[in-house]
């Protein structure tokens, strides 16, 4: 069985990491896709409210798993077997950044895991979690962006944060 891990932040998830999702499926046996829990960065979304957000996206892929890690993601591959993380690259600015972990988890894993990038589908090149959420946040139209029923649940995540 090949497996894979996708792991981020889905804060939430976006047609962006659902079209990486969707091909990523196709190359492995099995895909876990995981939620990391970030101590650097405050959700938007409690953990498993992403994760439930992630398994309704994902629900007609049958070999998708969704789970979530605290922890290195080095620590979460080698207690489940894992030798290869996805990761989506959607311009030259995400490189860097992906390149650094990328070698550091190889560096940490002495060699046992490996990251493959896919390239961003171009009409998703522009999408980010961050962008999604900016939008929702003043309100605006984010229909293209995540799935219909992700779209109450931004605006609804603003209405009670705001008050
Ligand atoms: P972000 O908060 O930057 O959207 P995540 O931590 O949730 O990112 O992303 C997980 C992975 O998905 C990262 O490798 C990120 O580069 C990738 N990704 C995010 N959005 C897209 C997109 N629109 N197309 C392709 N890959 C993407």
């Amino acid at each position: 069985m090949k497996t894979a891990v996708y792991p981020g932040s889905f804060d939430p998830v976006t047609f962006g990491h659902l079209d990486i999702i969707e091909r990523a499926a196709k190359m492995f046996d099995v895909l876990n896709v995981t939620v990391m829990i970030n101590q650097a960065k405050t959700p938007l979304f409690f953990t498993e409210e992403r994760v439930n957000i992630l398994r309704e996206a994902t629900a007609h892929l049958d070999n998708v798993i969704v789970d979530s890690y605290h922890g290195l993601l080095i620590d979460y591959c080698r207690e489940n077997g894992i030798h290869i993380a996805i990761r989506g690259l959607r311009a030259i600015t995400d490189f860097e950044y992906e390149l650094q972990i990328a070698q550091t988890n190889r560096l940490l894993s002495k060699g046992e895991l490996d990251t493959l990038f896919l390239t961003t589908d171009l009409k998703y090149s522009y999408l980010s979690s961050s962008t999604v959420r900016e939008v929702a946040s003043y309100g605006g139209d984010i229909s293209e962006c995540v799935p219909s029923f992700v779209v109450p649940l931004l605006y609804e995540k603003f209405r009670s944060t705001s008050v």
